[in-house]
């Protein structure tokens, strides 16, 4: 999961538009009936990108807006995604909640800042589902005053939702990596409390995250994995040609192009980004934890250039 903020909550798709005087009746009457699934699938549009993989399709306006701003991939795991959910953060019927109160947030169903890409595993019921659990008091009813829905307290970023204190990170609003890191075995482990045992109360968000969206499930441990091995195999590859033939020139040149991978693909548009990205910023315990057949003198001189080549960008 990456932090992205490239949804400008204000410009919501056209078709998210028309929703909202819908929102407003659901949030009034409290017609839980008429929150119809399909309607926030918004009208279809013939996508006309031709670097988009439904190009010349019919598409759900709302999917591929989304789908676009998260660059094909789900917003929990960062796996590629052509045909993502449209997935309720807040959800919109029911929440899992077995102390209390169980309906969900009616008033949120057409917000466009509770709406992100979701792979179907991480929408699953293995994965979040209608999942929602909060540290703070549960908000049950929606903000309204002289009988009109208040909107600027349905932006999930406001105060007034924020002070549920959600469990689970919003890439929209979260920076993930300050409760999630990465082992080298590809495992994701939580940073800010609990054990990452299901039931633990002290969880802190990073596990409980890793927890609801199944950030640990085979798939991704494996694709983690490989993005792991894949970089440390290119700069093993120039070490074992410079032990053939002593060229530091060109150990050097080989070592700056594997930089410039692992520069390259720490970009939010990459699967799996998040690994890169923490090795970019852990890159000395990266060296020290993940090249066993290294003498210590070539892992200082990897991390050496690598020093140079990030004061140099
Ligand atoms: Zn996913």
């Amino acid at each position: 999961m990456r932090h992205n903020s490239s949804k400008n909550l204000n410009v919501p798709p056209s078709s998210l538009l028309n929703a909202t005087l819908d929102q407003e009746r659901i949030a009034l009457t409290r017609n839980l009936d008429g929150i119809d699934a399909n309607i926030y699938k918004g009208s279809k549009i013939v996508i006309s990108d031709i670097v988009d993989p439904y190009h010349n399709q019919e598409e759900f306006e709302n999917r591929y807006v989304l789908r676009r701003l998260f660059y094909n991939k789900c917003a929990y795991c960062e796996k590629y995604e052509f045909k993502p959910d449209v997935e309720h953060f807040r959800p919109k019927k029911g929440v899992t909640n077995p102390n209390g109160n169980k309906h969900g947030y009616y008033w949120l169903c057409y917000n466009w800042s509770n709406l992100l890409p979701a792979c179907s595993n991480c929408n699953s019921g293995q994965g979040k589902w209608n999942k929602f659990p909060v540290l703070g008091l549960r908000i049950v009813n929606p903000p309204i005053s002289n009988g009109s829905l208040l909107k600027e307290h349905c932006n999930l970023n406001c105060s007034f939702l924020l002070e549920e204190l959600p469990k689970l990170l919003n890439p929209e609003i979260d920076h993930p990596e300050n409760f999630i890191r990465l082992k080298w075995n590809g495992y994701f482990e939580g940073i800010d409390g609990g054990t990452g045992v299901k039931n633990d109360p002290n969880n802190g968000r990073g596990w409980t995250s890793i927890i609801c969206y199944d950030l640990n499930r085979g798939n991704l441990i494996f694709g983690r994995k490989k993005a792991i091995d894949n970089l440390t195999k290119l700069f093993e590859k120039a070490f074992a040609l410079f032990r053939e033939n002593s060229n530091v020139e060109s150990l050097v040149f080989l070592l700056l192009k594997g930089y410039e991978t692992l520069h390259n693909m720490r970009s939010p548009t990459c699967e799996f980004s998040f690994v890169l990205e923490y090795i970019f910023n852990h890159f000395e315990n990266y060296v020290n934890e993940c090249f066993n057949d290294l003498k210590l003198v070539e892992k200082k001189l990897l991390k050496q250039e690598f020093l140079k080549y990030q004061n140099s960008i």
